[in-house]
């Protein structure tokens, strides 16, 4: 009977591929069809182990001179994906286009991809980074929550929505130069309760990982309240 209902669903709402439209038959969980996906390159090793950024040619992962330099405030930060193709356009259509409902194609992306990292490390609880009241009110929706919840379902890891809070409002990241990024969200960022997140493994939530600039923010201001580690986790990772 089960089948019978699959078919009737299937013949009412085809499974489309979120990227290209193109019918899937055997649509499975994630509706992105294979040629989709090849063309959804994911950082691959040799990576900084700090924040994750992958290194042209072979060897072994290794922190990358600017961590060296200047290390940022996480423990280690890991992307699913590089923020090119088919995975940054479906970012774009789920923030700016509205289409909350591709936080499932990317969040399942993000539990295939970043499992092996996220689950031997045990987080204690998911922290979304959080939105300006004035952004979430234009907007909608905060991308990192929505996301966030997914894993924290598919992970068994509990969300604090309210572990850190936006105090500032900041000019949008994406309109200023690498340089600027920094200083533009310097204090933003507050742990309305440290309790919350003393003593815990944290596990930062964005969507998109560029300078590393906000989550490195963040990171310093949950390490002040007293979290023991943080690991960063990002659906997609611009190329610098
Ligand atoms: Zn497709
Ligand atoms: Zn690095």
């Amino acid at each position: 009977m089960k089948s019978f209902y699959c078919a009737l669903l299937d013949f009412i709402f085809p499974p489309l591929c979120h990227v290209c439209r193109k019918y899937i038959p055997q649509a499975g969980k994630l509706h992105i069809c294979s040629s989709c996906r090849e063309l959804m390159p994911v950082p691959s090793h040799p990576l900084c182990t700090v924040c994750g950024a992958p290194f042209a040619g072979a060897g072994d992962d290794h922190p990358c001179s600017s961590c060296l330099r200047d290390p940022p405030a996480f423990n280690a930060a890991r992307a699913a994906l590089i923020h090119d193709g088919p995975g940054r356009s479906l970012i774009h259509a789920f923030k700016y286009n509205a289409k909350t409902y591709l936080r499932r194609p990317l969040a399942l992306l993000t539990v295939e991809n970043l499992a092996d990292f996220v689950v031997p490390r045990c987080p204690d609880l998911i922290a979304p980074v959080p939105l300006h009241v004035k952004r979430l009110r234009s907007r909608g929706f905060n991308q990192a929550l929505l996301v966030g919840e997914l894993l924290a379902r598919e992970w068994r890891i509990p969300l604090h929505r309210q572990a850190m809070k936006r105090v500032r409002w900041t000019e949008p990241q994406i309109n200023l130069a690498a340089e600027l990024r920094r200083g533009n969200v310097k204090g933003a960022f507050s742990v309305p309760d440290a309790s919350l997140v003393a003593g815990k493994r944290v596990l930062l939530v964005d969507d998109v990982f560029t300078t590393g600039s906000t989550v490195a923010e963040c990171s310093k201001v949950l390490k002040r309240a007293g979290a023991a580690e943080i690991l960063v986790v990002t659906v997609t990772r611009a190329l610098n």
